[in-house]
């Protein structure tokens, strides 16, 4: 089922989803089902895997000369969903990026989603590799996420990149995009960024999933604007655990946004690791419960492998 049909059915009711990560190259899907697991009770509809694109590393070679050699981290994405369908019988969201394909390999990316019977992709643009101080598309690939909606909406309607092709079969793909209720970091400001969030949804997009917060009028404001633009489809919150003091710095900087002053000073007062987890718990069951109230039409959880952490807030909220 689309995700937007669950939003439909829940008719205000806040559903619960989460998020995983697949594991390090090596790994086993073992560690996706530990994640998975013991957060099953609380019934969520629809689980999203995140895509990783291949990194640039320099690896020594016995000459002494550095070599570039491009790596794949943490692949799987697309088999990690069939297993969690096949497991768990709920819907997988796999995030589908631009950097890394061309428009041919993301076509044959969504055939095989479509074959999968997989029906919802997060269509995003993914970040800059590093050692690149900006994103670089695949050559021949798409610059921008709507770029990316735009071929999964072509491919709704049965076309193809190959003009040839006459009565292509039409994908039902449920597509969702990102928001950042605390601006892109590369927006010159908030109302440009609200604008491409925008096009995003008149391209096709479905619904949007936003970057993590720990302030909710950040979220309810964004809602806000968007519903003054005209965006009216589904706005889900993403919602992080903060629970280690190095975060209180790593946060900000990976993700672009503020932490609230009560957050910074509940977890540097907290006496030892197990208190600031307990902070951090405490301060996400109440940003959940005010967002719950409020209509947010689900809560989505990013898990990070934390499962114990994610499974006590969701317990005293769900
Ligand atoms: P876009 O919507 O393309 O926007 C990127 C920037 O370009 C913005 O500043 C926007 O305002 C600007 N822009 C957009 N269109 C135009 C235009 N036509 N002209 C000029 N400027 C424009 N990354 C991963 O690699 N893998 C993941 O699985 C992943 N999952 C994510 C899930 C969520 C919910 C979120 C919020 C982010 C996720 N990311 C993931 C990170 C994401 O890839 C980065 O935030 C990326 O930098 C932007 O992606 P986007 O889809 O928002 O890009």
């Amino acid at each position: 089922m689309k995700v937007t049909e669950y939003f439909e059915k829940a008719k205000g009711q806040a559903l619960i989803s989460f998020e995983v990560l697949p594991p390090l190259k090596g790994g086993s899907m073992q560690a996706i089902f530990d994640t998975l697991d013991p957060l099953m009770e609380f019934k969520p509809p629809f689980i999203d895997v995140t895509y990783h694109r291949e990194e640039f590393l320099y690896k020594k070679r016995s000459s002494g000369y550095y070599e570039k050699v491009a790596i794949r981290k943490r692949p799987g994405t697309v088999g990690i969903c069939a297993a969690i369908m096949h497991r768990y019988g709920v819907d997988a969201v796999p995030h589908l990026i631009c950097g890394g394909f061309t428009t041919e390999d993301t076509e044959n990316a969504l055939i095989d989603l479509n074959f999968l019977n997989i029906n919802n992709v997060l269509a995003i643009r993914g970040d800059a590799r590093q050692f690149e101080g900006r994103f670089v598309p695949e050559e021949g690939g798409h610059h921008y996420a709507i770029d990316l909606v735009k071929q999964i909406v072509d491919m709704n309607k049965g076309k193809y990149l190959d003009d040839n092709i006459e009565n292509g079969v039409k994908t039902d793909f449920c597509i969702g995009v990102a928001g950042y209720p605390e601006k892109h970091f590369e927006s010159p400001n908030l109302d440009f960024d609200l604008l491409q969030t925008k096009a995003k949804i008149d391209a096709g997009a479905d619904y949007i999933v936003t970057q993590m917060f720990f302030d909710n009028k950040k979220y309810f404001e964004f809602v806000e604007r968007c519903r003054n633009i005209g965006i009216t489809v589904p706005i889900v919150p993403g919602l992080k655990p903060l629970t280690k003091l190095y975060q209180l710095n790593s946060i900000p900087r990976i993700f672009h946004i503020d932490l609230p002053e009560d957050l910074v000073t509940a977890i540097q007062s907290a006496k030892d690791a197990e208190g600031r987890r307990q902070a951090g718990i405490e301060w996400s069951i109440q940003q959940s419960k005010e967002l719950k109230a409020n209509g947010a039409p689900c809560l989505h959880y990013y898990t990070m492998g934390d499962s114990e952490t994610i499974r006590q807030i969701a317990e005293a909220v769900y």
